[in-house]
This record gives structure tokens, sequence and C-alpha cells, in this order.
């Protein structure tokens, strides 16, 4: 399978909007992140987004991908469903399957109720969107791939993880209880958050929480994602990591 990065960054983005920071004004485009969201291509061909931002459009245009097959939401939060109505042109046809938990399939209906209205009073043109429900530890079938969601804590905010054969997607975790962990342990490649170095936050990883997390699933490869322009220019951010270690940039990709 193949993995891209499509969105690297935290919910301001990077730039933050008016912060003339030098990793705000830098030139380098690794220091541009748009909001997380990941496409998975998997080996008989299928596209499965994993989030979709408020930036999907311009990550699918970059990233050259015509192609959508199935979505897969870790958690309703602005930053990781906001590009919902950007699936347009990968609906005309079929539905798009949505992969959730129920409360924030219930929580995207009120957020764009215009998609879920009956199908004779449905404004033409916007965008088809099945809802499925998945739950946690329940494994599900998405083209030729299994995928197995378990939860982690987003401060006290139960989200969506997913294992995809020898994939762990993990984003906007604070902690993770042991019954989860198991389904992490054995990842070959480990995608998860880290916020920034050190400033204390309430519901995300900081580097060093993420390198002790990394210390107990012993990916061969981590990839850290969701950061904020805290993290430094991306030219040094890897500097001092462990070998098994880097620090995503937008358009990344990782064979997994
Ligand atoms: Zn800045
Ligand atoms: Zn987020």
């Amino acid at each position: 399978m193949k993995l891209t990065i499509m969105g690297s960054g935290t919910s301001t983005g990077v730039p933050v909007i008016g912060c003339k920071c030098k990793v705000c004004q830098s030139a380098d485009p690794r220091d541009h992140r748009y909001r997380v969201s990941a496409m998975l291509q998997t080996d008989g061909g299928a596209h499965i987004l994993i989030d979709c931002s408020p930036d999907f459009r311009e990550q699918m245009l970059q990233n050259h991908f015509d192609k959508l097959d199935a979505i897969l939401i870790t958690h309703e939060h602005y930053d990781h469903v906001g590009g919902l109505d950007d699936v347009r042109p990968f609906s005309f046809a079929n539905e798009m399957n949505v992969y959730t938990q129920h409360n924030f399939a219930v929580n995207l209906k009120s957020r764009i109720p215009y998609c879920f209205v009956d199908k004779d009073k449905r404004y033409p043109g916007v965008p088809l969107l099945n809802l499925c429900d998945v739950e946690p530890h329940k494994p599900f079938d998405v083209a030729d791939v299994s995928v197995m969601p378990f939860t982690v804590m987003h401060g006290k905010m139960p989200i969506l993880g997913f294992r995809i054969n020898d994939l762990a997607f993990i984003t906007d975790m604070k902690t993770i209880a042991d019954e989860d962990l198991q389904y992490v342990l054995g990842a070959k490649t480990l995608v998860v958050n880290v916020l920034r170095m050190q400033r204390e936050h309430h519901s995300h990883q900081l580097l060093p929480e993420a390198l002790a997390f990394v210390e107990k699933v012993k990916p061969e490869k981590a990839v850290f994602i969701h950061m904020t322009h805290e993290v430094g220019l991306h030219a040094n951010v890897n500097d001092g990591l462990p070998a098994n270690c880097e620090f995503a940039y937008d358009g990344m990709t990782i064979e997994c």
C-alpha cells in the first residue's frame, strides 16, 4: 500500500493567518501544512481517504488524485471533516461511503443537513454521502482491505484510530487505553500526532509523549502529523530524532 500525507498541520494550518514567525514566513514548501488528511492507495488500486480536511479540494488537485473510493473519518472536528462538501465530483454517479462512529455521523448530518434530505427534496448536485456506522474493535471491509477501528482519547473525547494491514493511523491523540493499544502493536508503519515540542496541551500529544508511544509500539517507521508552526522549520525539525521517526510534510509518501 502507499500512503500520501496530504495534510500535516494542526487545525489552524501553517502558515497561521497573520503570523509573522519564521516558520509561517518560510519559503520552504515543507513549512506549508494543510489540515490533517491522508490518501491510502491499496494494492488493489482503491483510493481511501482518511479524514476530509477543509483543504481537501486543494489537496486532491495538488497530489493529482482523480479517484476516490471511500472515506474514513477519525472524528467530527472541523479540521477533519470541513471538506466533505467538496466530495461532489466523486459522488455524481454513486454515493460515497463515509465510515465513522455513530455519534460523529449524527453530528455530520446536523452540520451539512442539505446533503441528507430526502432524494425528492434534495438540491441537485450536493454530495451524496452514505454514512456508515462503525464501532471500535469491529473490523469492516473497504475495497480490498480490512479496517480495524480502535479508540484513542482526544483529551476526554473518544475518537477513532485505524489499523489497516501493517499501518496504524492515529491523529489527535492524547492517550490510549491498553485494550486499544493491542490494535496498534505490531504495526510496521505508525502515523501519529505531535502538536508541538514542549508546551502542554490538554488533548494532543507533544513530542516527548509521541516518542514514548513510539518506544512502546516499536514500528519500523513512525511519521508525525498534526503540527503547529511551533515545531519550527521543517529543515531542522527531524534533528535528534530516533532513526525510525520523522516529521511528515505535505505530499510525503510512505510505502506501508
Ligand atoms: Zn507562525
Ligand atoms: Zn485535529
